[in-house]
């Protein structure tokens, strides 16, 4: 009957709907387990500075390995971690981790972290990162933070004050995802970016015709007249490579270049990046 057909189909859809919660729950419990056991790692991806070919900084991922899922995207669990509080503790492991890897690094290269809107409310967030950098004995100039544009990063009097009281350490801020958010020309006039990072869905595009070029060098103009810097993000081929180029795009990151490594590549990487250079000088 009708009847039962409804009642049935309100079954399914709060069984499935309880399916989703409890997984979500349960990817609570681990990740709360996970940071406890140091079993979340951080990988991380050299930019290369377009005027000189040396890497500019490496920016750091955070990679979790379930016991039972294998690895879990970031973009899964940043989410679960910003939804239940659990981000505060998660930022603050990477913000140490990144500034005590980046001290073994030569000086010209910076670390950068994400940091999630979600953190920017947090009371300690300033005297977090001053802690990280000074348990490092890293300079603060070293250190960029990326901040992904989101509704969330509200252009609120607060978000403001603890963006200068970044930048009054001697940190440096990017614009993480440009493009892809809500207001993003709104953000980029209202707070005092260092970087922008022009998001990889509109990278993916260029060389597929001349509109695609024609934004992507709006933006790098733009940011240019702000006096930013601009990171290409995602950039996967030699073309693209020499598009950015061509536009004035300050540093490339992407597949092209390297992926996402594991912490102890990386110095390994820095060496045969130099001796590579030195070859071709
Ligand atoms: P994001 O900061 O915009 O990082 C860039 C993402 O693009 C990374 O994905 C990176 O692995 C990927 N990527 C880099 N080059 C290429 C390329 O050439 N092609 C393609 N297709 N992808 C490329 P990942 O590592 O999965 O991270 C996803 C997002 O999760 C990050 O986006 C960032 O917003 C967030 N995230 C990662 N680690 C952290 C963290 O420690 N804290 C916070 N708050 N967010 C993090
Ligand atoms: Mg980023
Ligand atoms: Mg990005
Ligand atoms: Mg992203």
């Amino acid at each position: 009957s009708a009847k039962a057909s409804a009642r049935g189909g309100h079954v399914v859809y709060n069984r499935s709907m309880k399916e989703l919660l409890t997984q979500r729950h349960q990817l609570e419990i681990d990740l709360r387990q996970a940071l406890k056991d140091e079993a979340l790692s951080l990988y991380f991806q050299p930019s290369i500075s377009a005027a000189t070919g040396r890497i500019s900084s490496f920016e750091a991922l955070a990679r979790w390995r379930h016991p039972m899922h294998g690895f879990i995207s970031p973009a899964v669990f940043i989410a679960v971690a910003e939804e239940t509080g659990l981000i505060g503790d998660l930022g603050r492991w990477a913000m140490r981790e990144a500034c005590s890897a980046a001290k073994d690094w030569p000086e010209d290269i910076r670390v950068a972290v994400n940091l999630s809107p979600v953190q920017l409310r947090e009371p300690g967030l300033v005297a977090m990162v001053a802690a990280a950098l000074d348990a490092a004995g890293l300079p603060a100039r070293r250190l960029e933070i990326e901040i992904t544009e989101q509704m969330l990063l509200d252009n609120s009097e607060h978000n403001h004050h603890v963006l200068q009281s970044l930048k009054d350490l001697g940190v440096s801020i990017a614009m993480d995802d440009f493009g892809t958010g809500y207001s993003s020309l709104n953000y980029l006039h209202a707070f005092p970016f260092d970087r922008v990072k022009v998001d990889q869905a509109f990278v993916a595009k260029l060389g597929q015709g001349s509109r695609h070029t024609a934004l992507v060098r709006a933006v790098v103009d733009l940011a240019r007249s702000f006096g930013m810097a601009t990171t290409a993000e995602g950039v996967e081929t030699a073309e693209q490579r020499d598009i950015l180029m061509g536009l004035g795009c300050t540093d490339i990151q992407g597949y092209f270049y390297a992926r996402p490594m594991p912490v102890s590549d990386v110095v390994t990487f820095i060496t045969h990046w130099s001796e590579k250079e030195t070859v071709a000088a």
